[in-house]
């Protein structure tokens, strides 16, 4: 019960890429940048198991970021054609190559760092990927023409990466969706759909993950003009209730989330965001198990697992470290305390 994990991100070591960075310069090239990536892995691999995370990830130390971290690996889309565009309904700016062709997967996207963390673990593995409709949200299109035809171009690319992610050996693949957050609408329109196309013939358990983003001051301006009481939830929870995906991940700790919200999920396995991503305050066990305490009125207990609420790929280091312990000391207290 009460079963850990991350969102999915931690920061990188200083010596391979730029810290404190959504979009870092890697340190390191060729051989060395390939290798520089797998000891980041296994470093935090070890971190993660020595905090008591039962279900560990790859860190994301392996890509530049969540969403283009993928794209290196598909055809028909021009870098050098970078677009300066506004993302999440113009929360803030991105720089973003463009679409010039049909979508194709030129080679396998994360083999490496997934058999490499299979390899070296024996716990459960929660792999992720970014979602179709947060992948469409942070790149140009001069091919497709239409929003949902390119969703679901991608949706089938990463359904491919999924299905071998699986044979792996991962044991949840996990879809990031923070736009699902934004286009409350389209979310029921097609953003689940384009989901179900990334998650068609999965055996293995799938999750989706939708917060309020980074801790990056563009995030924290918009959840303070966002009022006493976010309801971004409540539009897309019924249409997630009646979905495939397994479990949800969410931001909760020091959210204005209304929990109450939470029962719109009945069903599904829920991730607790119980770990701020947007200050460097460390939890105390006490108040990881007081929210806890808090969604079990929400939520059957058997469906709660401990998460954080978002990636800690721009935090500092020794904070995400923190963290990381004050994650696996609040699980340990919630099941003594509700167990
Ligand atoms: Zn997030």
């Amino acid at each position: 019960m009460f079963q850990t994990a991350i969102a999915g991100s931690l920061p990188k070591p200083s010596w391979l890429a730029e810290p404190g960075r959504l979009w870092p310069a890697w340190r390191l090239e060729g051989e060395a940048l390939a290798e520089g990536k797998q000891d980041a892995t296994l470093a935090w691999l070890e971190m993660q198991e020595r905090a008591g995370i039962d279900i560990v990830g790859d860190g994301e130390q392996s890509r530049q970021h969540f969403v283009h971290g993928f794209l290196e690996a598909v055809e028909g889309i021009d870098f050098g054609r970078k677009v300066r565009m506004g993302i999440r309904n113009n929360r803030y700016e991105a720089l973003v190559p463009t679409v010039v062709g049909p979508l194709r997967l030129r080679e396998r996207v994360h083999q490496t760092e997934a058999r490499l963390v299979r390899a070296h673990t024996a716990r459960p593995i929660k792999f992720t990927l970014p979602g179709p409709m947060t992948i469409v949200d942070t790149i140009a299109d001069a091919h497709y023409g239409d929003r949902v035809a390119l969703a679901m171009a991608f949706a089938e690319l990463l359904n491919e990466e999924a299905r071998a992610l699986e044979a792996d050996g991962v044991d949840i693949v996990q879809f990031d969706e923070p736009a699902f957050n934004v286009y409350l609408d389209d979310v029921v329109g097609w953003g689940i759909e384009a989901l179900h196309r990334a998650a068609a013939g999965l055996r293995c358990r799938t999750a989706v993950h939708i917060c309020y983003g980074y801790g990056v001051q563009a995030n924290i301006d918009w959840k303070a003009s966002l009022g006493s009481e976010w309801r971004q939830y409540e539009a897309i929870f019924p249409a997630l209730a009646a979905s495939r995906i397994d479990l949800v991940s969410l931001e909760c700790m020091n959210a204005r989330v209304p929990l109450q919200l939470l029962e719109l999920l009945r069903g599904k396995d829920v991730l607790v965001g119980v770990i701020d991503v947007a200050t460097e305050q460390v939890e105390t066990p006490e108040a990881i198990a007081a929210l806890v305490e808090q969604v079990m009125r929400y939520v059957p207990r058997e469906r709660i697992y401990l998460c954080t609420n978002c990636g800690m790929a721009p935090m500092r280091r020794d904070v995400a470290i923190a963290k990381l312990a004050a994650l696996g000391a609040g699980a340990r207290l919630a099941r003594e305390r509700f167990g």
